[in-house]
């Protein structure tokens, strides 16, 4: 039976990152995920800050960058536009969740693909090859989490996320590049928004909503991509289609015994914006050092104090405002960062 220090359930940025933080300390690490190719398929619409490429620049080979942008242009059903500066990249995000990936190994980590994670018990993890249905046991001494929205590591811990949002989204060409995201409120996107993320001349173009609204998200991406249609930002024809889910309870318990978790298995991402990519490699990152330094208790407490509050905000926020969709007049302020009240008020 193989025996690790570590094995991390799923490839994405915060299993890689955590991966390659360990790997490059001398640990031996098993990375394991479901998919054939690490990074594929993306389901994302691939924004990342630029603080991101300032701390993680080996991360970003140009392939991994698909354009520049500097501000984020929201658009309000009352006529008023809001630009908000977002310096940043649209990624390629099947390069960058690879480059990640492709980093860890060279520092020693072994990844199993087309391998799932059934459970965790007394130091024994049992995985399972997907293509053969074998079931195999691994010795490990400490399982960290990054499998995801809907992590099943999570299980482990004894809180899962409940709340989501749900999300679809379609890859069309621009009628014109872009140099900015595009953010837009309507009616007909409940409690959530439409975004536009250019890439050279096609666009990442996807709605996300409450799933407990009475609208089917795929009827509500229809209706914005028609817009968007008649108002001459995009051209009628998909490229591709893809969609997923968004955690947004904001931060789980991170920490329990053996088992820890990091990037949306743990809850980091953004309940009200999305934005997960930045925080799933950060708080990979950090668990990867604490689980080095052998001080777990360290990861939870610095990852409460970085983000705990403000994803606990937004979550606060998701349930206190967006869950009446009618005067959105008085409810985008309250619960989008771009505007002052976002911060003057819970
Ligand atoms: C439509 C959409 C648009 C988004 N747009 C943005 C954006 O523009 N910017 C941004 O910052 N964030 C965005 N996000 C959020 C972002 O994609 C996530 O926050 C980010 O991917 C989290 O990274 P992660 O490593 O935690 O998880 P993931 O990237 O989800 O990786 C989890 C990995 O675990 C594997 N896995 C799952 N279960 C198992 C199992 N049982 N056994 C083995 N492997 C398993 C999966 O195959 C996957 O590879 C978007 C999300 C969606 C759905």
């Amino acid at each position: 039976m193989r025996k690790v220090d570590v094995l991390i359930v799923g490839g994405g940025p915060a299993g890689s990152t955590c991966a390659y933080e360990l790997a490059k300390r001398g640990f031996k690490v098993l990375l394991i995920d479901i998919k054939r190719r690490i990074g594929t398929p993306v389901q994302c619409a691939e924004f990342v800050p630029l603080q991101l490429f300032n701390q993680f620049r080996e991360f970003f080979t140009q392939e991994a960058i698909a354009q520049s942008v500097e501000s984020m242009l929201h658009y309000t059903p009352w006529g008023q536009i809001v630009e908000m500066w977002s310096e940043g990249f649209v990624l390629n995000r099947e390069v960058f969740d690879y480059n990640i990936a492709l980093l860890a190994q060279e520092k020693g980590t072994e990844i199993l693909l087309r391998t799932r994670f059934l459970g965790f018990e007394d130091g024994y993890a049992w995985l399972e090859n997907i293509d053969t249905r074998a079931v195999f046991g691994v010795k490990a001494n400490f399982v960290v989490g990054a499998d995801g929205p809907r992590s099943k590591v999570a299980k482990l811990t004894g809180k899962v996320t409940e709340n989501f949002l749900t999300t679809a989204q379609a890859t069309m060409p621009l009628r014109e590049k872009l140099k900015d995201l595009l953010i837009y409120f309507r009616d007909y996107i409940p409690g959530g928004y439409g975004w536009v993320f250019p890439k050279g001349s096609v666009a990442n173009v996807g709605v996300g909503i409450d799933p407990e609204y009475p609208i089917n998200v795929m009827e509500s991406l229809k209706k914005f991509v028609e817009e968007l249609i008649n108002i001459g930002v995009v051209e009628g024809r998909v490229i591709k289609r893809t969609g997923g889910w968004i955690p947004a309870d904001g931060l789980l318990p991170l920490v329990r015994g053996r088992v820890v978790l990091v990037g949306d298995a743990g809850g980091f991402c953004h309940p009200i914006t999305g934005g997960g990519i930045a925080n799933a490699v950060l708080s990979g990152s950090m668990a990867g050092k604490a689980l080095a330094n052998g001080d777990l208790q360290d990861f939870e407490e610095e990852a409460q104090d970085i983000f705990g509050n403000s994803l606990w905000r937004a979550a606060e926020k998701r349930k206190k405002h967006m869950k009446r969709w009618d005067n959105l007049e008085e409810i985008v302020p309250k619960t989008w960062i771009a505007f002052e009240e976002y911060w003057r008020i819970i």
